[in-house]
């Protein structure tokens, strides 16, 4: 079977240089003096809103007091002990809706204590003085096979290794971390930071083999004979398509597809492109098109088929972006790319009417715009066909259907979390549940015994 070893430091294979390293930070790193002064800002609240509003429930008052009293290390032991990829969330998480969102200081005129930034601090310090808070717990003889090494599976990973037993995490990318690491846009996380926080957990113990597509490169059979567990953390597939043509043509892609490949190469050159249109409403499209004009691509304009209130992509991204001078164009849909010498050259779109809730076309209203560059960002397909074999494992609408309270799905030897079972949400709650699921293999493992 192919596969690299687990030992393997996968900051190593990144391809230097590549694009992402032409953005910079949106939220630099505090130095101590910042982050003392601003954790001293903090009330600590009983029963602190903050902590309740995190899906891992990190206890945020006790971190912050203890990098308010320069206990770093032990803000960073108690962060991570609750959030295993406490770096990475620190980066992107959508604070403004969950942590800092819920802080009492809003509610006083005050700024929200800037929780994500204070946790980078903590955590990243840790992590430059080589720290290592975890180990592998007493082994108990069971194996567990973990399909995918994104928020979901290493999460779970990291939790079981703890509890002692051998966890082996297959990936069929050559560089682990799933969407965290390929997707997430560069100026919250580069790919190095969150490799980084990936060979913290390599250390406790987890071993990933990347390279390996279980379906192709190993069976779900095999896989069933080698281990007494297997928990699913594929996330979703590739980006859909539009249906429309001219998709096909050079200089159109998938926002995942992209994103990645800025993420990961130096194949993008952001000087051929001066008017990009990006077609979608959710935070996918919405990072797209912050990414292009980041690249300084002239004009950029997001198209979308409904309402500006009907984008699900959050308001405070949809205002950065529009500062930034993203154009956008609502109760729009494209009808087909257009092309000259095999090349994106122009949209045709038409506008848009909602009767009943029903989205038609408006007659008549067909036009063209100019742009040289189209990213799609209509989401993601589904990969979860590939349990079709196992029996009493039930999929519905490409979503794998778990237990809510043990993510155990209807076949008793596998769980399930992550976006494969949410349909696409944020790391943190990929995170939250791949724990939540570890705990469950871990109580069945153990009665198994
Ligand atoms: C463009 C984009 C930007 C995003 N930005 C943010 C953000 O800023 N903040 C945030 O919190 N969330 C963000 N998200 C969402 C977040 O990335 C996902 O919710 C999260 O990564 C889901 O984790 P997961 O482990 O379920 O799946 P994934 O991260 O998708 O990981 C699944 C892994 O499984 C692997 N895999 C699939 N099939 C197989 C197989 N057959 N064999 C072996 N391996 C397999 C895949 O290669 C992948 O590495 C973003 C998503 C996208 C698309
Ligand atoms: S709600 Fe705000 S002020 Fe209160 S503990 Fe949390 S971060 Fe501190």
């Amino acid at each position: 079977m192919k596969g690299k070893s687990a030992a393997v430091s996968f900051i190593d294979q990144l391809e230097c240089p590549r694009t992402e390293l032409l953005f910079q930070e949106s939220k630099p790193l505090y130095n101590e003096d910042q982050a003392v002064s601003e954790a001293s800002r903090c009330l600590f609240c009983y029963d602190a809103p903050c902590m309740q509003a995190c899906p891992t429930h990190i206890n945020v008052p006790l971190f912050i007091r203890q990098i308010m009293t320069k206990n770093v290390k032990g803000s960073a032991k108690t962060i991570l002990s609750s959030n295993i990829m406490g770096l990475s969330c620190a980066h992107i998480c959508p604070v403004e809706v969950l942590c800092e969102g819920a802080c009492v200081m809003n509610h006083e005129g005050k700024e929200a204590i800037h929780i994500g930034r204070l946790q980078r601090y903590s955590v990243q310090w840790a992590y430059d003085k080589q720290m290592q808070f975890f180990t592998k717990g007493k082994s108990t003889g069971k194996k567990v096979a973990v399909i995918g090494s994104g928020p979901a599976g290493l999460s779970c990973a990291a939790e079981l290794v703890q509890l002692g037993h051998d966890v082996v995490v297959y990936e069929s990318r050559e560089i682990p971390g799933g969407l965290d690491s390929a997707a997430v846009a560069p100026y919250k996380l580069f790919s190095e930071d969150a490799l980084k926080e990936i060979s913290f957990i390599q250390k406790i113990g987890v071993e990933i083999k990347t390279g390996v597509s279980i379906g192709k490169d190993l069976s779900i059979s095999e896989l069933e004979q080698k281990h007494d567990l297997i928990f699913i953390g594929i996330g979703l597939g590739r980006d859909s398509d539009l249906g429309i043509p001219g998709e096909d043509l050079s200089g159109c892609a998938g926002a995942v597809e992209w994103i990645e490949t800025i993420k990961r190469t130096n194949a993008f050159d952001p000087g051929t492109v001066r008017n990009a249109v990006v077609i979608g409403g959710g935070n996918t499209a919405l990072d797209a098109a912050r990414e292009l004009k980041k690249l300084m691509v002239p004009k950029v304009t997001l198209i979308y088929r409904r309402t500006e209130s009907e984008m699900s992509g959050y308001k405070h991204e949809k205002d950065r972006a529009a500062q930034e001078g993203i154009e956008f164009l609502f109760q729009t849909i494209p009808l087909e790319i257009l092309g000259h010498n095999g090349k994106v050259d122009g949209m045709k779109l038409v506008k848009i009417k909602s009767e009943n809730g029903k989205l038609t076309p408006v007659s008549g209203s067909e036009f063209s715009v100019s742009c040289d560059f189209v990213v799609k960002a209509a989401g993601q397909e589904k990969l979860s066909e590939l349990f079709s074999e196992v029996k009493n494992l039930t999929v519905k609408n490409g979503l794998i259907q778990v237990n809510p309270e043990t993510l155990q799905t209807g076949s008793p030897k596998y769980f399930a979390a992550g976006d494969c079972v949410s349909g696409g949400e944020e790391v943190v709650y990929a995170v939250a549940d791949g724990k939540k699921a570890a705990k469950a293999m871990h109580e069945l493992l153990m009665k198994e015994k």
